[in-house]
């Protein structure tokens, strides 16, 4: 079956439209918001979509990963990541179209960690690492309002500097960690 086929597709926005708007567009949903405590992280096709808590007690924090696995896995090279407790995460439609994969054998800690991705666009919308039950590691970038990339989702921590790409250098104002806690 061929999703592209069956979709209904979206018109493009261009960026004047996008920047009057609340959420601008990006990707294949146009259903993305976000308020005081809370705000939708969507996939690129937008099959999946989540609620999470932008603020505390949920939310527990942004951090850049220069890791070769973060490297990998996010076909560039560094994550951009926010931790929430689980018990603060909604999936606010297409959980059954995730697929994971799990693998130690690359974690310093050794712990197992599981990537859960879009079936249909391969977005990773999150990690779980078994060292850190009741986490989810969820995206930046997948993050509808891209306000809050600025502001309450920008990251306060830099980690695995030591894999960091030799042209980057560190953020202004980022705690710099060598390697991390995961
Ligand atoms: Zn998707
Ligand atoms: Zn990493």
């Amino acid at each position: 079956m061929s999703a592209a086929s069956t979709d209904k597709s979206t018109p493009y926005i261009p960026l004047v439209a996008a920047e009057e708007s609340k959420a601008p567009q990006k990707g294949g949903a146009d259903d993305g918001w976000s308020n005081e405590d809370e705000a939708t992280a969507t996939c690129f096709c937008g099959a999946v979509q989540l609620k999470f808590p932008t603020q505390g007690p949920g939310f527990v924090g942004a951090f850049l990963c220069h890791c070769v696995d973060c490297r990998k896995i996010t076909a560039s090279m560094f994550a951009s990541n926010f931790t929430v407790l689980d018990t603060h995460l909604t999936h606010l439609r297409g959980r059954e179209n995730l697929t994971s994969f799990s693998q130690s054998r690359t974690i310093a800690s050794k712990n197992t960690m599981t990537n859960y991705f879009c079936s249909t666009c391969g977005t990773l919308m999150y990690r779980v690492s078994s060292g850190f039950p009741g986490q989810s590691i969820l995206r930046v970038g997948t993050v509808d309002d891209f306000r809050l990339h600025e502001t309450k989702l920008k990251p306060k921590v830099e980690q695995f500097t030591e894999t960091r790409v030799g042209w980057l250098y560190p953020a202004d104002g980022m705690e710099q960690i060598v390697k991390s806690w995961m």
